[in-house]
Formats: structure tokens, C-alpha cells, sequence
């Protein structure tokens, strides 16, 4: 059994979390390939490594002087050495980020090497190899993965080692300029490593026992999800659920690879299993609620456009036109609805009042905006009967207005819209009819 695990940067933020995470690794034969986040807030308020970084570089571009900022985030490895009883000197890596800062070498470089030095500490501390990321996760000439590459050289240089450490979050190109994922890739790294060893599963250890069935902000102590499907997933984190980075779940997908998301401050709990598929059913009818504020909808109404072919589309050209991309479209005989961003929506409004008018010559253009759309997401729903129904008087009873409803064929997911307003009461109606109720 291989496993690989990527610990987060509330994970190692300090010595105390290091060794939950040594504790973690050697409880588990199988757990040979870490990936380490920098670190991140010891409390709230703190900075994290990465967010150090970034400042400090961009001290370094003006040309001011950067020493204590760099003194700082020295501090900051330090205090986990000396708390971890190591030996460890980390100076001439620090001469040379010093020397490489005022040389410029470049944003992305500066904030990787929180990762790397994190990577360092790690593979002192568990005695494991370290793999300088730079030289197995290949970036192309525009900075988007090489998957291909990256998959043969981080399967050559693993095939050597028995155990070892893989800082996330950064690679490099061809020439060997360090380049970093978006925020949050270690992620990415862990599913790329994981893919690359065919591992048995991802482990992937935060600060949350799991996915939780909705939003901890809306509603208090949410239950987590067991199982939840990559397509769910795709979904939940569509509307706004976020635990996981979005890249990460291609390349273990295309291996069946599962990704456990688990808890470094209750390792005792199973946490979130995230599959291709699976036939358990889930503990609740829906897997899960997340939801978005912020939507605009253009009502377009004709009479007897259901016998207009080509109206749907004329209407689309004129979004795609001004480069809007449309969240939702339902239809009625003589009306079409597009709901979008209003953030892209709002400075090209009458642009495409105008656009449509030209297009389809409607009889009447009506837009609301403060839209929420709320995704009630589930592989249950499709064997059950009376979901829609349950939502509904959930809602009707906690006085929401329903504006739209969307299902979609799969039967995976239902979207609601509401007022920005009513969308907390909505998703905590929602949850407490399923969750709480469990009827
Ligand atoms: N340290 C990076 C960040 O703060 C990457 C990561 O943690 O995955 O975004």
C-alpha cells in the first residue's frame, strides 16, 4: 500500500502541528510520499509564510531595504527547528534567496520558497529524502502544466526513493525558471505525485474533518460528508464550496485514485472520500449545499417564440459577444431568462439591452439583479422521489421566494435562485429539512 499525503499550512504552522504530522506519518507504514504546504497562521490575525513572501519580494523590487522582513520569515523556520529539537542550518539557503531577491528572480520563484524550505525541514525532521519539486513538476513556455512530462519525470526520480518529501505549490520550466500554481496548489502537487506512484489513495490533511454538507458561516456545526463523487464535487465547489483546489482532482480522477480529505487535529475521524463513483448511499438524500450571491437574470419575453428557431442562440451571441458567460438559462413558451455574474454583467448592461433588441426583437426586457443561486447537489436525489418537493415546502415555510428553479437532466443537482437576502434562511431551511429532519 502507497500512500501520498499533503499536509496544508494550518497543518505546519508551527513545531506543535509539525509533530501531529510526524505523529500522522508514522502511525502508517504505508504513508511514504509527503507533500508540505509552507506555513500558515499560527492564530488568527497571523501571516502566512507564502503572503510573507510575496511582501517581502515586492520590498525587494522597489528596492527598499527587505532585511527584516526576511529576518521574519526566518523566524518563522526557526522557531519550528528549534521546537522540534533539529539541527538543522538553514543559512546558506537564506544567503541565496537574499542574493536571488535582489537579483529579481521573479514573484513566483519568491513565493515558492516557502514550500521548498518547509520541504526541508520536513525531510530533516522524518528523515526522508527531499525532491526538489523544480525538478519533476514541469511548467511549458505559458505556464501551464506539463502533465505529460511532469507524470515521467516524477515517476522516474520516485521509482529511486523509498520515501520522500515533495514541496507543493511550485515546478519549473524547460529552462528551469520556477513557476507556482495558483493559490492553494499543493494540492495540485499532491494529485500530480499521487498519480505519478499510482497511489492507493491521496490523503490530503487540513484543518476540517471532511466536506462538509454546507457552509459553516450559514449554518452552525454542518455534519460531513463520508463519500461524495468527483462530479458532485465539480458541482459544490462550482458554487463556491472551497477545500480542495480545483486542479487537483484531474489527475487522480484519471487514475481512480480516491483523495481522503482528513483532519490533522482529529486524525481519529475518517474524514471526506472523494470518488469517481461509488454505489454507497449517501447518509442524507443530498451530498451537499453551496451557494453564491451576486447573480443578475435578463427576463426576454415574445410571443410565440417557442416557434422562433434560432431565438435561443441569437439571444447567446449577444452574451458571448460582450464576452459574458451565462450561468443559467430556463424557459418558458414566450420567455428565456439568463442569468449572470453581475460583476461582468454591469458595465456592459445596456450594450446588451441593445444587442438583444436587434437580435430577437422582443416585446419586453426585464432584469433583476441581487440574485443568490443555492445548488442542492446529490447522486441520491435520482432514486428518490418527492427532493424537489421537500425543498419547496422547505422553503415556502421559511418565507422564501423562489425565483428559479433549474434542474438538470443528470438529476445531480437542483438550482434554486433567490434574493441575496433570503439566501442564508434558504440554505439553512434546506439543510434542516434533509440533515435535521432525515425524513
Ligand atoms: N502556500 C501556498 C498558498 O498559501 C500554496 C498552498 O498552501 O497550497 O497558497
Amino acid at each position: 500500500m502507497k500512500k501520498v499525503v499533503k499536509f496544508g499550512g494550518s497543518s505546519l504552522a508551527n513545531a506543535e502541528q509539525f509533530e501531529k504530522v510526524g505523529e500522522i506519518i508514522r502511525s502508517e507504514e504505508s504513508r511514504r510520499y509527503v507533500v508540505p504546504s509552507a506555513p500558515g497562521k499560527r492564530f488568527s490575525g497571523d501571516t502566512k509564510v507564502t503572503d510573507m513572501l510575496y511582501q517581502c519580494y515586492a520590498a525587494a523590487c522597489e528596492g527598499a531595504d527587505f532585511s527584516e522582513q526576511l529576518a521574519a520569515i526566518k523566524e518563522r523556520y526557526y522557531e519550528i527547528i528549534r521546537g522540534l529539537g533539529l539541527t538543522l542550518s538553514l543559512e546558506e539557503e537564506f544567503q541565496q534567496i537574499e542574493a536571488d531577491f535582489k537579483a529579481q528572480a521573479g514573484r513566483e520563484y519568491a513565493a515558492s520558497r516557502g514550500e521548498f524550505l518547509n520541504g526541508k525541514v520536513m525531510a530533516a525532521y522524518l528523515g526522508y529524502e527531499f525532491v526538489d519539486a523544480a525538478s519533476v513538476i514541469r511548467f511549458d513556455k505559458n505556464k501551464n502544466l506539463d502533465a505529460e512530462k511532469t507524470d515521467k519525470l516524477l515517476g522516474k526520480r520516485l521509482a529511486k526513493c523509498e520515501r520522500a518529501v515533495i514541496p507543493g505549490f511550485y515546478g519549473a520550466m524547460e529552462d528551469g525558471t520556477v513557476t507556482t500554481f495558483s493559490r492553494g496548489g499543493s494540492d495540485v502537487t499532491g494529485s500530480l505525485v499521487a498519480k505519478a506512484i499510482r497511489a492507493d489513495v491521496y490523503e490530503n490533511w487540513t484543518d476540517v474533518s471532511g466536506f462538509l454538507v454546507t457552509d459553516p458561516r450559514i449554518v452552525e456545526n454542518p455534519v460531513a460528508m463520508d463519500t461524495i463523487t468527483y462530479r458532485e464535487l465539480r458541482e459544490l465547489s462550482y458554487m463556491g464550496a472551497t477545500v480542495l483546489h480545483e486542479d487537483a482532482i484531474f489527475p487522480v480522477r484519471k487514475e481512480g485514485i480516491p483523495i481522503n480529505i482528513r483532519n490533522t487535529n482529529r486524525p481519529e475521524d475518517k474524514g471526506t472520500f472523494i470518488v469517481e463513483s461509488t454505489c454507497k448511499k449517501p447518509r442524507y438524500v443530498i451530498t451537499g449545499i453551496a451557494g453564491k450571491k451576486g447573480f443578475c437574470s435578463i427576463n426576454i419575453e415574445k410571443s410565440m417564440m417557442n416557434s422562433e428557431i434560432g431565438f435561443g442562440r441569437k439571444i447567446l451571441q449577444v452574451f458571448e459577444d460582450q464576452g459574458i458567460s451565462f450561468e443559467h438559462v430556463p424557459s418558458g413558451i414566450d420567455t428565456m431568462t439568463v442569468f449572470v455574474h453581475q460583476d461582468e454583467f454591469e458595465d456592459k448592461e445596456q450594450q446588451v439591452i441593445a444587442g438583444i433588441h436587434r437580435a430577437v426583437q422582443p416585446d419586453f426586457v426585464e432584469m433583476e439583479s441581487d440574485l443568490a443561486l443555492i445548488a442542492v447537489v446529490g447522486r441520491g436525489m435520482k432514486s428518490q422521489r418527492g427532493t424537489a418537493g421537500r425543498i419547496f415546502s422547505a422553503l415556502a415555510h421559511a418565507n422564501v421566494n423562489v425565483k428559479m428553479i433549474d434542474q438538470g437532466s443528470s438529476e445531480l443537482n437542483i438550482i434554486i435562485g433567490v434574493s441575496n437576502n433570503e439566501f442564508e434562511t434558504a440554505v439553512k431551511a434546506i439543510y434542516d429539512i434533509f440533515v435535521l429532519t432525515q425524513i
